[in-house]
């Protein structure tokens, strides 16, 4: 099948990829040239596992970059939207990047299309699009409009893409159904998966993906309410690890408890700084605000952000506590991507972390395994990059462990040790069990933990064991 992908970021690159692997002809289309260059030129743009494989198995055979949109559409049968939907001032989604692409579309049709609006909108869009399509000129014969919102996730993108749990596409037409359910065939039956040179599942034991048909309203509905869901799941935990904390009680324990109800489930109760990224605190205010329009307030998913927030206020309470006075303090930092996997930190519960701690004045010193590049783009010389964790933490009066990272779960914590001035680890997720921060003689601050605090003694010894 002929497709477009029009942008070119976390979820149409990975979508584009992912088509081709699967035999379509894709084009990927962006309206930032450098990126088409860039892309053209075999760099990936974005840190996800298996994606340069993929560039580099289909790029330049069934996989093209480019930036002229109206010719891609021409030749496709099927234009995938997957352009940003950001927050604007108000909290609504900004759908001004999807009208320009619909507007491009409109200006571009050459006889029937399937067009897929797969990037996150509220519920309603799809009948925008549909409207814009006709006010462009479009015959409502030329074209169907289709909900398919993508479920994947940055740092798993690739097999969230090929192994999804579900498929939702919601159409008003029996034609544009049927072209959907063949451009995803692979992966509804199973077929890909037995492709000699198949990107492994990461759940064999899943046979293949559930296909629902439904209208376009259900699909919209259904992609902000599942992340709406998992943001309340994030700040469900978070506000009992609050309660636990202040009651000596145990949150790994307490998720353990929870999350072994089958109804209840262990993912997205892991207690943190809180959630990020460009996808749940836009999803959240964007989904709150078409309930407003719907006529409910919705108010449970103001206390999720507002958990959110409060959670990052505690942590830099905690830093300051453990440190008594935080003003000019040197901190080391781990993590500054929003979560692991991925060199994204858009809404990064870590780089809010460093915000705020830049207001004390502290000094920052920070490593990430991917995001350093993106994050002093942004951060500039505020704070600085070190080449490896323990660069990061040397002479440092404390480590904050900011992002999940698989790498930050194994340090060397001897090394740890010898490196910090003080032996202080501030873990904002959870990655160590208390003993082994104790018996490396750490000072530990997780969330919803009680702390391990070494003996002021025993520090005396090791600093004069250091000295001697
Ligand atoms: P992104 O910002 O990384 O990428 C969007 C791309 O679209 C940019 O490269 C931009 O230059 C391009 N673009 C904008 N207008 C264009 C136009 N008229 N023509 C061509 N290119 C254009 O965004 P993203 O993270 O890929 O997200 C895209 C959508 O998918 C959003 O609605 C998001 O909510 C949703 N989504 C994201 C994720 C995720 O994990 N990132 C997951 C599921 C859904």
């Amino acid at each position: 099948m002929q497709v477009a992908v029009i942008g070119c970021g976390y979820v149409g690159l990975v979508a584009a990829a992912c088509l081709a692997e699967l035999g379509h002809e894709v084009i990927c289309i962006d309206s930032d040239s450098q990126k088409i260059e860039a892309l053209n030129h075999g760099e990936s743009l974005i840190h996800e596992e298996y994606l340069p494989e993929l560039l580099q198995r289909h790029r330049g055979k069934r996989l093209v970059f480019s930036s002229d949109l109206a010719e891609a559409v021409r030749q496709s049968a099927v234009v995938i939207i997957a352009v940003g939907t950001p927050s604007d001032a108000t909290g609504d989604a900004d759908l001004s990047y999807v009208e320009t692409a619909t507007q491009e579309i409109a200006n571009a049709l050459n006889g029937y299309k399937v067009i897929v609006e797969k990037s996150t909108v509220p519920v309603r869009t799809n009948t925008w699009i549909h409207r814009a399509m006709v006010l462009n000129g479009c015959s409502p014969s030329d074209f169907d409009v289709v909900s398919n919102p993508e479920f994947l996730r940055e740092g798993t993108a690739v097999t969230d893409f090929l192994y999804p749990d579900r498929i939702i596409v919601g159409s008003r037409s029996n034609r544009a159904a049927k072209i959907m359910r063949e451009l995803y065939t692979g992966l509804v039956d199973g077929s890909y998966s037995k492709t000699t040179t198949a990107i492994p599942s990461p759940d064999p034991a899943v046979p293949a993906a559930l296909y629902l048909d439904t209208s376009p309203e259900t699909s919209e509905l259904i992609k902000h309410a599942s992340n709406a869901f998992l943001a309340m799941k994030i700040s469900f935990i978070n506000a009992v690890s609050v309660i636990a904390e202040g009651a000596n009680a145990d949150i790994e324990d307490v998720r353990v408890g929870i999350g072994s109800d089958k109804r209840i489930g262990m993912d997205f109760l892991q207690a943190g700084i809180g959630y990020g990224g460009s996808c749940f605190p836009k999803d959240v205010s964007a989904f709150q605000a078409i309930a407003k329009a719907c006529g409910t307030d919705f108010q449970l998913l103001s206390a999720v952000r507002h958990i959110n927030e409060e959670q990052l206020d505690r942590f830099v309470d905690k830093v300051r506590k453990t440190l008594w006075n935080i003003k000019g303090k040197n901190l080391a930092v781990l993590g500054l991507a929003f979560k692991s996997g991925t060199d994204d930190i858009r809404e990064s519960p870590a780089i809010n972390v460093i915000r705020r701690l830049l207001q004390h004045d502290c000094q920052i010193t920070a490593f990430d395994p991917a995001a350093l590049e993106r994050t002093r783009d942004l951060l500039g010389d505020l704070i600085t990059y070190a080449d490896d964790p323990y660069s990061a933490m040397a002479n440092a009066d404390a480590l904050l462990i900011l992002t999940d990272w698989k790498e930050f779960a194994s340090l060397d914590l001897a090394r740890v040790r010898s490196s910090l001035r003080y032996p202080i680890v501030l873990d904002g997720r959870n990655l160590y069990e208390p003993t082994p921060m104790a018996e490396a003689g750490l000072n530990y601050y997780s969330i919803g933990r009680p702390p391990v605090e070494v003996a002021l003694n025993s520090l005396v010894r090791t600093k004069t064991a250091k000295i001697s």
